[in-house]
């Protein structure tokens, strides 16, 4: 390798264009990806560059190359860690160099001073009590939220109160008026904000958290580093035990990422870290601008911040010294990027710890059959929590067979025994869930003569049909009013099928008129505020009865709550992955663990078609290892994951024969290349064949898997695929590869 493509001082230039430079003989033995070196530039004499690329071959005039003048000593900066980190990951998980970089590296953009806007409590506490007692009678329930808060707290974000508090503008000003709080901007003072709450939310740790906790530190304390996996109940106290470990790594001087699924990253979760860790914490979501990010990457690098709490891109926060991530709800699907490269950020992590040194914890009630495999090899610590940490009680779980109930001449969505226990809780003025795991008016549209599902015209997916009569694509958004005939055999009797949360919606409300009902799914909650709207008014109980898609199940405290109702548990069973059954244990395990988080007692039902499946069974028991101990057989049987390893290589294109015969061709090339390890069946391939969904946004769309015991041996592939890139971006095709896939293609 005699040139090197180079990032021109990244803190400058935009990431997209690379130089190239000679690499002088005598340097050649020093230099890799990721290595720091000083060139010339334009007019300058040096500067500094990261050598992202490596090749034998010029790309412009040879005359017109510079070399490279040396390596900078001492080149080991948070940024060049962050390069290294993306050369791991383009080696892992393919795709190209720069599409690396852009994920491990903040997005550039100049810093304004920020002005943070803070409400506080301006009058006694007396006072404040009076007005929140009197707000209390009259049902002002967002008035008499923000004071309790502001009783607790003195001082809160303006940011919170409005979008996790979900208070208006109004209602802030109407108490600013009567002088109970005041409203004031300033520039960040990082020192005076919010203090941390010495006496605040500490909680005594029970037996097994202290073992939980105690299994780290020492570790910690005698320089091990280690993945340790929490594997404890919903409602054991997995956060304190997180927090308390965090404590100790932070006053060794040390910082720390913990990585919580957006979804569950909810007000009562800020509060509780801020109440703990004050201003050395900084949160971190998608809704944050560019620069707002940016900013919170710039405090974690001059250290003016020991946290960082976000979703899976919190992981790439430039601190000096990381001691320890922490990834809570660590099964979660959100965790797999979904753009490319498809990383998931708990393999991230691990190379992060690897790199610098730093521990790794990860939670969950419902481990990734991944984690809780390598706990169970020994390469993994597990620590258990076996009981929740208030005496609540787990829920009593009842599963109803819906083939028995139609056989009993009930054709509702509801069992009977449903509808007594819903009554029951209405009249007991407790809160009710229902559950369906997926969206839409009623499901898809047959045709009862032909079978034949009315789709998409563009991504080959059946369309569902709204309220208003219209049917919609979920991909692309496509829209058309329902047909008279069927468009395939043009019989008049098409109807919709099956059930949706709307549908649920007005069945309850028929059931149950009086009853105050929320529904929250995809098309309720198109902006994130409305999200947290339907969420505070539930948690504020001014509704009932919540019915909602998977988004209700995850992470979510409602304490009134103690009835939860799985109205189809079987239909996550049909995904077309080999995760289904996993992703339906979770589901149920997380729907079942909503019911009696305080201390009512909490009931279940879970209705199915398929009430002796594994998954159904076992989640109804709470059972995690039964489960485990069954999917796992079925996951070696077939070398899936954990017990093998799964590439999907997806190449889309607007011609629908060239893009096949694209990925026919690269195919045979690569079966050619490891035509021996084939032979002997250490490598399997599938394919390729049209995708699941063989057409999104007028992209045709093939697919070819290819399976190993090692997962080396596909990394090898991605990089044999690197060799053709240029000829299928040349013909208009997008290549993607997914490695141990999250999703079906
Ligand atoms: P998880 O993260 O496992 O779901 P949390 O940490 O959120 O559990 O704890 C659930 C509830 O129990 C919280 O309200 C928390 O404050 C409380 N809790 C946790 N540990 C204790 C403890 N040792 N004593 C009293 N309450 C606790
Ligand atoms: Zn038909
Ligand atoms: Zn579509």
């Amino acid at each position: 390798m005699t040139y090197a493509d180079i990032i021109v001082d990244i803190s400058h230039e935009t990431i997209d264009r690379t130089f190239q430079y000679r690499i002088p003989e005598d340097l050649q033995a020093s230099v890799k990806i990721g290595t720091k070196v000083n060139i010339p530039f334009g007019n300058r004499k040096e500067m500094t560059g990261y050598i992202v690329g490596l090749s034998s071959m010029p790309k412009i005039e040879e005359s017109r190359i510079r070399d490279i003048i040396g390596v900078v000593p001492q080149g080991i900066s948070i940024d060049s860690r962050m390069l290294e980190l993306a050369a791991w990951i383009k080696t892992n998980y393919g795709g190209t160099m720069n599409e690396a970089l852009k994920t491990v590296l903040p997005v550039k953009k100049s810093i304004r001073p920020q002005l943070k806007t803070e409400i506080a409590l301006a009058c006694t506490e007396e006072r404040a009590k009076e007005v929140l007692e009197e707000s209390r009678k009259k049902h002002y329930v967002a008035k008499a939220r923000l004071i309790a808060e502001l009783l607790e707290t003195n001082v809160l974000p303006k940011e919170l109160v409005s979008s996790k508090l979900n208070i208006s503008a109004a209602t802030i000003s109407a108490l600013e008026k009567q002088g109970i709080l005041e409203v004031r901007s300033e520039k960040i003072d990082r020192n005076k904000s919010y203090a941390a709450d010495e006496n605040g939310e500490k909680v005594n740790l029970n037996d097994e958290q202290e073992a939980a906790c105690s299994a780290v530190i020492n570790d910690l304390k005698e320089g091990k580093r280690e993945t340790y996996l929490v594997f404890g109940v919903t409602g054991s106290g997995k956060t304190e035990v997180y927090m308390e470990i965090i404590d100790h790594v932070v006053k060794n001087g040390k910082q720390v990422i913990v990585l919580i699924p957006e979804i569950a990253l909810t007000f009562q979760t800020v509060l509780r870290f801020t109440k703990r860790f004050g201003d050395r914490v900084a949160f971190f979501n998608s809704k944050l601008s560019e620069g707002e990010r940016y900013d919170q990457y710039l405090k974690a690098k001059e250290g003016s911040i020991d946290i960082m709490i976000g979703p899976r891109s919190a992981l790439f926060t430039p601190f000096e010294n990381p001691g320890l991530i922490v990834i809570d709800e660590e099964h979660e699907g959100a965790y797999k990027s979904e753009g490319v490269p498809k990383y998931h950020a708990r393999e991230v992590a691990e190379q992060i710890c690897r790199m610098t040194g730093a521990s790794l914890v990860l939670g969950s009630a419902t481990p990734s059959l991944e984690s809780f495999r390598r706990a169970e090899t020994g390469e993994y610590k597990l620590l258990k929590l076996t009981k929740r940490a208030k005496e609540a009680e787990l829920p009593e779980v009842e599963i109803v067979d819906l083939r028995e109930e139609l056989k009993n001449k009930n054709r509702t969505i509801f069992s009977l025994e449903l509808v007594r226990l819903m009554d029951d809780r209405l009249q007991k003025k407790e809160q009710i869930m229902l559950f369906l795991n997926r969206r839409g008016y009623s499901g898809f549209v047959s045709c009862r003569s032909c079978g034949e599902a009315i789709k998409c015209p563009h991504c080959s997916v059946s369309l569902t049909q709204h309220r208003d009569g219209h049917l919609r694509c979920h991909y692309c958004g496509y829209e058309t009013i329902m047909p008279k005939k069927c468009p395939s055999c043009g019989s008049p009797y098409i109807a919709a099928f099956g059930t949706g949360t709307q549908k649920i919606e007005e069945q309850v409300k028929k059931l149950f008129p009086s009853a105050r009902v929320l529904r929250m799914d995809a098309d309720t909650t198109k902006n994130k505020e409305s999200y947290e709207k339907i969420l505070s008014s539930f948690a504020n109980e001014e509704a009932d009865i919540l019915i909602g898609t998977q988004m209700i199940v995850k992470g979510h405290d409602f304490p009134h709550v103690t009835l939860v109702g799985i109205l189809a548990a079987d239909l996550s069973l049909h995904a077309t992955d080999y995760r289904a059954a996993e992703k339906t244990f979770q589901l149920l395990a997380q729907a079942a663990g909503r019911a009696g988080r305080a201390s009512l007692k909490g009931n279940v039902i879970i209705q199915t078609y398929r009430p002796d499946h594994y998954a159904i069974t076992t989640a109804a028991e709470q059972d995690y290892i039964s489960f485990y101990e069954q999917e796992v057989l079925f996951r070696k049987s077939l070398c899936y994951p954990p017990m093998g390893h799964i590439m999907a290589v997806l190449f889309s294109g607007k011609n629908d024969a060239d893009c096949g015969a694209s990925l026919r061709r690269v195919t045979a090339k690569i079966i050619d290349k490891f035509a021996g390890l084939v032979d002997n069946k250490e490598l399997v391939s599938m394919g390729p064949a049209p995708a699941g969904i063989s057409k999104i946004n007028d992209l045709y769309r093939y697919v070819v898997y290819f399976k190993a015991q090692k997962y080396s041996l596909l990394t090898d592939i991605c990089a044999e695929i690197d060799e053709y890139r240029d000829e299928i971006k040349a013909a208009g095709i997008i290549c993607q590869i997914d490695l141990d896939p999250m999703i079906g293609y």
